[in-house]
């Protein structure tokens, strides 16, 4: 795989659109210029990996627009070491961006073929995430507790072993809604575990479904 000034110089126009509509998160933005999106997409897309716009993946599956990645991981205010759970590796491309970022990551992802996929080349890019073909409704008791979470599927309420296996003091973005739109909501848990959540507006994800698919 190939990585030229052509897509960095595509990577820079993107970066500056996402600023544009209100991402200021230079950490973030900073990932988003470091990760090669275009390693995520068939070949038959490269060019469009860099409009702000989302892309199937097979099985069915899209990776999110890079609008969505980039507000999703400003919400959870990455900051290096942070243990972080993705619901969803999908693609593995918003793993990578939180990897880069410096979390220590673990991704779940239930359909075994993306599973499969997205660990090649997480691993080809050198990051080095736990991953897991599973339910992320039942999140990774093993690795529990852990100090922020992300889902990036459509979640019609919020699983409650997500919520017992967050860290007091800690953050979880999750898009609510069980129809096609979902509202993100970003839920903190207090130093003394009370949880409470606030929205910030509409977005649109494929659901997150019960048990393993193969
Ligand atoms: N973060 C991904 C987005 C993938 S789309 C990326 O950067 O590309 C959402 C993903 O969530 C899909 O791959 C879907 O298979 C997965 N998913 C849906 N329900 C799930 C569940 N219960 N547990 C784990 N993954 C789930």
């Amino acid at each position: 795989m190939i990585d030229n000034f052509r897509h960095k110089g595509m990577r820079k126009r993107l970066v500056e659109q996402l600023a544009e509509k209100g991402i200021s998160d230079q950490r973030v933005l900073e990932a988003i210029m470091n990760v090669p999106r275009h390693f995520f997409l068939d070949n038959a897309f490269a060019k469009q990996a860099y409009s702000d716009t989302a892309f199937q993946i097979g099985a069915g599956q899209t990776i999110s627009q890079p609008y969505t990645v980039a507000f999703q991981t400003q919400l959870l205010e990455v900051e290096k070491g942070d243990k972080i759970l993705e619901i969803g590796t999908g693609s593995g491309y918003q793993a990578s961006i939180l990897c880069e970022m410096g979390a220590k990551l673990y991704s779940i992802e239930r359909q075994r073929e993306l599973f499969l996929k997205a660990k090649n080349l997480i691993n080809e890019l050198g990051y080095s995430p736990k991953l897991k073909y599973g339910d992320g409704f039942e999140g990774w008791e093993a690795f529990a507790p852990f100090d922020k979470m992300i889902i990036t599927c459509g979640a019609p309420y919020i699983p409650e072993k997500l919520v017992e296996q967050l860290n007091n003091g800690g953050k979880m973005v999750v898009p609510l809604g069980a129809g096609p739109v979902q509202e993100m909501i970003l839920l903190t848990k207090s130093k003394n575990g009370e949880v409470s959540q606030r929205s910030y507006g509409k977005f649109r994800f494929v659901p997150m479904l019960k048990d393993t698919e193969k």
